[in-house]
């Protein structure tokens, strides 16, 4: 057979369909509620500390690692929110994004033909994340409609070959918070097996009702076997930005480290100082986002049940995981594609968010959006009703 001039690892990728669609709402002109990125503006205090921060000739690389006063207000916030215990000198990252951190955190403990759990729907970096690794996804359902997941069938795809589990807590695209018990018994499994938990929790600010965010490497046995992985991106809205991080205890931190360091360099400079003035800002910011958030979620829930879907109440994350079969009895990329062109409000397809043939009937909206952005996509939906 000829070699070809392409990886076949990265061949068989899929292809980002929230960009896919995202491109497709910019053609026909449709509000994008298809990628999970806010129409609204991020704080004075953190544009004004990023671009003085240019202005003031933080324009250089930077520690490989992040900006001392970034790691240490960091190690202070994962303290005092997650309850979680970072050195900042050895043991906190800065990345760019969350996006790179999972990356990194793969490669930093994959060897090739590890097996790496990833629970679905899924966000859709995980399992080519998983590959470019040189591991093997292994998929377990989060099952509506609370999304629990079955305890025996994570215990059946535990292993000698598992390394790794993704946790994404609150979830994307379901909006299911995992509670302690599910994390300890992920925890044990983890601890059992010897693998490693890599928990995103890019959402954890963005809660609603009475839930808990709960960090998985609080769980006994999981401080030295967790890498946590948050963002600046959602909580603060600069999801342009491309600033993440990744703690995690010395031993793993040292090889996400060399992973970052040889893939990236640094994270952008001055924007590491705008993510300082991020963290500097007063418990009320935290609590103005969720109050806001969850207004945006009952409007989007509104909406969405008056134009005829049946949807999930998130606790948490900014989507809304609709079932369209109501509505229309075909395919779900064939209805996004459907609405964005005709009815002017894109989604993403649910299949999307799978390894198997699920999600053939949802579609997911993201709500990160100005009222009156929320409100125009509502009355572009209740076209479906006629
Ligand atoms: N996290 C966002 C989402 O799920 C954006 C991701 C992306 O653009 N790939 O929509």
């Amino acid at each position: 057979m000829p070699r070809g001039l392409v990886s076949r690892k990265v061949a068989g990728f899929p292809e980002s369909v929230i960009r896919e669609m995202t491109v497709l709402c910019e053609k026909v002109g449709a509000i994008n509620l298809a990628q999970g990125a806010p129409d609204f503006s991020a704080p004075d205090e953190v544009k004004q500390a990023g671009a003085q921060a240019i202005l003031d000739d933080h324009n250089q690389y930077t520690a490989t690692t992040g900006i001392q006063e970034l790691r240490d207000a960091l190690a202070k916030k994962l303290q005092e929110y997650n309850g979680l215990d970072f050195d900042p000198e050895t043991e906190i990252t800065v990345t760019c994004g969350s996006t790179e951190a999972v990356a990194a955190s793969l490669t930093a403990v994959v060897e090739p033909g590890d097996e790496v759990i990833i629970f679905e729907p899924f966000y859709e970096n995980y399992g080519p994340a998983a590959l470019i690794a040189g591991g093997v996804p292994k998929y377990i359902g989060l099952n509506p409609p609370d999304f629990g997941f079955d305890s025996e069938e994570l215990k059946s795809l535990f292993n000698s070959k598992t390394k790794a589990l993704v946790v994404n807590t609150p979830n994307n695209p379901t909006g299911k918070v995992f509670t302690k018990d599910d994390l300890k018994l992920i925890a044990d499994l983890c601890v059992d097996f010897d693998a490693v938990g890599i928990s995103d929790e890019v959402y954890e600010q963005i809660i609603y009702d009475d839930y808990l965010h709960v960090s998985l490497g609080t769980l006994e046995g999981m401080h030295e076997r967790t890498i946590t992985i948050s963002s600046f991106s959602k909580t603060y809205t600069v999801t342009g930005w491309r600033l993440g991080y990744a703690a995690a205890a010395r031993e793993l931190s040292t090889m996400i480290r060399k992973v970052h360091e040889f893939l990236t360099v640094s994270p952008p400079a001055p924007l590491q100082y705008g993510a300082v003035a991020a963290l500097n800002l007063p418990n009320s910011y935290y609590e103005r986002l969720r109050n806001s958030y969850s207004s945006k979620r009952d409007l989007m829930l509104r909406i969405l049940k008056d134009a005829g879907f049946a949807s999930f109440e998130p606790g948490g994350a900014y989507y809304a995981w609709a079932d369209f079969s109501a509505i229309d009895g075909g395919d779900d990329f064939e209805f996004a594609r459907r609405i964005a062109s005709e009815v002017g409000v894109g989604g993403t397809p649910g299949s999307s968010f799978f390894s198997n043939s699920d999600g053939k009937d949802r579609i997911r909206f993201s709500f990160p959006k100005k009222d009156e952005t929320l409100r125009e996509a509502g009355r572009k939906l209740m076209k479906l009703t006629n």
